[in-house]
């Protein structure tokens, strides 16, 4: 049994969301907590100890840091930047439920997360209108065994691993009864950024059903990737669950080819393989991490010039009403 503070719900209710306390432990500028006030009334803060454990004290520029804190610019209206950027009100056919591409579904399995990204495409997304309460999840299930076209369901959110390991396997006890699915996908930051996260029930629940699981972590720079991480992930390859890395490409973050090529390098070793990069999706509030496609391409470019093609990952965009992601051309 783990000690009650390595745990991580004492983690996740542990984070931190006064903007001046977050300032304080990081010994950073008392002037930057008005702003990251304002900001955080909008789209609040929230980031917790493990991962904070990784930014480096007194650097106002830290990369980790820079993903978690409110600035002013959030608040200043861009045009093109809106709140609904993927328009995927538009395809919401069922409380909880999100079908846009043929052949899979994207549950909105909770509206909660452990950490808040400034520069989440869902940052205005009406979670209290997609509550997965026990009417929903059985209008949900109706409709993906009305629909034999639907052979992978995606457990997005909010983050999916913010739900408990019995109510994971209870879904995906229900999945399982359905016989034209085949997988289920996790789309999560939780280990990221709780490495702890990984339990040996939640390895139970994804081995224990007869779907094949894929994990999709969600990491935007190497100094995300550390050994507490690396270390969680071995239970994950033992049990042979495929896990991938998706990652947003981010103004004065992760734009620089020496970052991106580290970040291959350090998912790889720890058994992870990188997936998609996206291009920042338009939402209000996040205009400031934007990078131009030209910018974008040249990145990558360079990037594949210096990685094998297996560690190099996607550059890509979604386009709302596309029947796929749309990939950034490298020519
Ligand atoms: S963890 Fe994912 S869903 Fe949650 S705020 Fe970050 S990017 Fe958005």
């Amino acid at each position: 049994m783990q000690p009650l503070t390595d745990r991580w719900q004492q983690h996740l209710s542990n984070a931190i969301s006064d903007p001046a306390q977050l300032i304080r432990l990081l010994d950073l500028p008392d002037s930057l907590v008005e702003p990251a006030r304002r900001a955080a009334q909008q789209f609040p803060l929230r980031v917790p100890q493990p991962f904070i454990d990784r930014m480096v004290k007194g650097d106002i520029n830290d990369p980790l840091l820079k993903q978690v804190l409110p600035l002013d610019a959030e608040l200043e209206p861009v045009p093109g930047f809106t709140t609904d950027p993927l328009a995927e009100m538009q395809s919401n056919p069922h409380d909880g439920l999100i079908h846009k591409y043929q052949g899979r579904v994207l549950l909105i399995t909770t509206g909660a997360c452990a950490i808040n990204c400034r520069y989440c495409f869902r940052r205005h997304f009406p979670y209290q209108d997609n509550k997965l309460g026990p009417e929903q999840w059985q209008a949900i299930l109706d409709y993906i065994r009305a629909d034999s076209s639907i052979h992978e369901v995606l457990f997005s959110g909010g983050d999916p691993l913010a739900t408990p390991d019995r109510r994971i396997l209870a879904m995906l006890e229900d999945l399982a009864d359905i016989p034209h699915l085949s997988r289920v996908r996790f789309h999560t930051r939780l280990p990221v950024v709780i490495p702890q996260r990984i339990t040996p029930e939640l390895i139970s629940a994804l081995t224990a059903t007869r779907l094949q699981a894929v994990m999709v972590l969600h990491a935007n720079h190497p100094n995300e990737i550390n050994q507490q991480l690396a270390d969680a992930l071995v239970p994950m390859q033992q049990a042979r669950i495929t896990v991938l890395n998706q990652a947003v490409l981010l103004k004065g973050i992760n734009d620089e080819v020496a970052t991106l090529r580290q970040l291959s390098e350090k998912l790889f070793a720890a058994g992870v393989l990188p997936y998609y990069l996206f291009v920042l999706d338009p939402v209000a509030g996040s205009a400031h991490f934007d990078i131009s496609d030209s910018d974008a391409q040249t990145l990558i470019r360079e990037l594949q010039s210096q990685l094998p093609g297996y560690l190099l990952p996607r550059l890509a965009r979604e386009v709302p009403g596309k029947p796929s992601k749309t990939l950034l051309s490298l020519d």
